[in-house]
């Protein structure tokens, strides 16, 4: 990789970049006078500007019209709410739109995904998942394997990375997973781990999960807008994310689930069931009998949350716009320069821990600052970074592509660099 470490090469790329008008859609948190660089939309994605006007026409719907808003909505009828982000978020997973739906939120979607996708056996109870994985995820797994009345102990296999190693080599997933075998009922990982930012190769955990009779189900809050997916390709039975991290689409947004075409009419999986999920046609018959909807939309337990459905909306039209090919490539490209920039540093103290092959990372660098780590990141954050500090020792970094520039990558370099007396 031929970067340049000047910040005239940097303003260059940024004057090269066809996502560059971007930026001016978002609104940049501003610090002592100054935009911030702003390097967390792995944990809350920045305000599109349009946000505003998609959720100022469902109030004047609701306030105009009341409950008819429900059918006659000038702008969007509520009933087909979720029906809006489908396609959209279709794309943006690799699916199909009869395998996604907008609906909830991520780690009450997890469990629904459970109910349906973990159904121990005497013979058949693991779930085999990577350590260390986001506390709401083991959470979510402790509870429902108790729930079935077994033991974590016992049902729940943690990989964790060999030792001197920060993260997970795929060949190891895929021998763990052997070595259960059919004890195994589901394997569960992230898409992006959260801590390490490294991109599982969810495709080969899919296979090896089918290989052995187990389904396999994938955690997206840090891989969707973020990395490329093909969840139908990869045969993935089930996924579910957030929107609010690289969506955009505000705090405690709307959740997402994708659950594979083979099951959109599979009657063998149990499954929780509410209202929205019944036949649409049927619904305010008001009727005894749950009749699922074809596909992910069967799996929808209340009416949309409308509110954080539109702000979901209007940042899913920008995805659309900017084209999911451009910004992986100017996201590789800015996590590139960053990578190459920390690492002309030269020192000892600095270990970026995820993973720099081909298709294993996303925006996010995670980095690790030996001995004085959090002293650091306060200098930082002093300087004007936005950035993420994660106990034990990490510091996260994600520069994204709809607003972030080669510049801030840059700056950041030079604050760090200043701060570690580099
Ligand atoms: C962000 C994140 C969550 C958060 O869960 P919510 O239910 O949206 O609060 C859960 N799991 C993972 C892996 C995450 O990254």
């Amino acid at each position: 990789m031929d970067f340049k470490i000047t910040e005239e090469y940097a303003l260059e790329l940024d004057n090269k970049d066809p996502l560059k008008e971007y930026r001016s859609q978002f609104h940049i948190p501003v610090i002592n006078g100054k935009e911030s660089i702003y390097f967390t939309g792995n944990s809350l994605g920045l305000q599109p500007k349009t946000t505003k006007q998609y959720l100022e026409e469902e109030l004047e719907d609701w306030k105009n019209l009341g409950v008819e808003g429900h059918f006659h909505a000038k702008h969007r009828p509520w009933f087909h709410y979720h029906k809006f982000t489908k396609v959209l978020l279709a794309e943006i997973v690799g699916a199909k739109p009869i395998e996604v739906v907008s609906m909830n939120n991520l780690t009450s979607n997890l469990h629904l995904m459970m109910v349906s996708f973990y159904q121990p056996t005497n013979k058949r109870y693991k779930i085999i998942m990577e350590g260390g994985a986001f506390p709401s995820d083991q959470y979510a797994v402790e509870s429902q394997v108790k729930f079935h009345g077994l033991k974590p102990s016992e049902a729940i296999v943690e990989i964790f990375p060999r030792s001197g190693e920060d993260t997970l080599r795929t060949e190891d997933i895929i021998d763990v997973i052997k070595e259960h075998g059919g004890s195994v009922a589901l394997v569960l990982f992230s898409g992006v781990q959260y801590y390490t930012g490294q991109y599982f190769d969810i495709r080969s955990i899919t296979s090896s999960a089918h290989e052995v009779g187990a389904f396999a189900g994938f955690d997206l809050a840090h891989a969707v807008g973020n990395v490329k997916l093909d969840l139908h390709d990869s045969g993935a039975d089930f996924a579910t994310w957030c929107s609010y991290k690289y969506l955009n689409s505000g705090p405690g947004g709307v959740s997402g689930i994708f659950v594979h075409e083979r099951h959109a009419n599979n009657s063998e999986l149990p499954r929780f069931a509410g209202w929205w999920g019944h036949d649409e046609g049927q619904r305010f018959k008001m009727e005894k009998g749950f009749i699922p909807m074809e596909g992910a939309d069967g799996w929808q337990l209340s009416n949309v949350n409308v509110l954080s459905s539109a702000a979901h909306l209007a940042s899913l039209k920008i995805f659309e716009e900017a084209g999911l090919e451009a910004l992986r490539k100017k996201s590789s490209q800015l996590t590139n320069y960053l990578r190459y920039l920390l690492k002309s540093l030269n020192s000892d103290l600095i270990n970026i821990i995820t993973p720099d092959s081909e298709g294993a990372y996303g925006c996010q660098l995670s980095i690790v600052i030996k001995e004085k780590g959090k002293k650091v990141f306060d200098e930082l954050t002093k300087a004007g970074v936005i950035a993420d500090w994660r106990e034990p020792e990490v510091i996260r970094v994600a520069p994204v592509p709809l607003y972030n520039t080669f510049k801030d990558v840059y700056t950041f370099y030079s604050i760090l660099k200043k701060t570690m007396n580099l």
